[in-house]
C-alpha cells in the first residue's frame, strides 16, 4: 500500500463544502506525511543510486522498477543533483 497514495485519498475525501478537517486529523496526517519522508532517506538513496542509473542506461524501466526513488530524486534537488552527474560519469563510461 502507497502511504502517499492514503494519504492524498483521506485528503480528497475532505471535499470544499465541508468544514475542515479537525485538527488532530490535519496532525495525523502531517505524523504520517513525516513518517513516509522517513521511509527513505538521502543516505539510503545515494546506496542505491548506481543501481537506478544502471537501469536507467541500459533501457529498463528503473521509474517503474524503483519508485520510491524516482519519487525521492523528484522531491529531493540534493539526490537529483547526484543523480544526473552519476548518469553523466555511467554514460561517458559506456561509450568507451
Ligand atoms: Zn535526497
Amino acid at each position: 500500500m502507497n502511504l502517499r497514495e492514503l494519504i492524498q485519498r483521506i485528503k480528497n475525501s475532505f471535499s470544499p463544502q465541508e468544514q475542515l478537517p479537525n485538527e488532530a486529523v490535519l496532525g495525523f496526517l502531517r505524523l504520517l506525511e513525516e513518517t513516509q519522508d522517513e521511509e527513505m532517506s538521502c543516505d539510503e538513496i545515494y546506496e542505491k543510486l548506481d543501481e537506478y542509473v544502471e537501469q536507467e542506461v541500459n533501457k529498463k524501466d528503473a521509474a517503474r522498477l524503483m519508485p520510491l526513488i524516482r519519487e525521492h530524486l523528484d522531491l529531493c534537488p540534493d539526490c537529483c543533483e547526484e543523480y544526473e552527474v552519476l548518469l553523466d560519469v555511467i554514460e561517458k563510461t559506456d561509450e568507451k
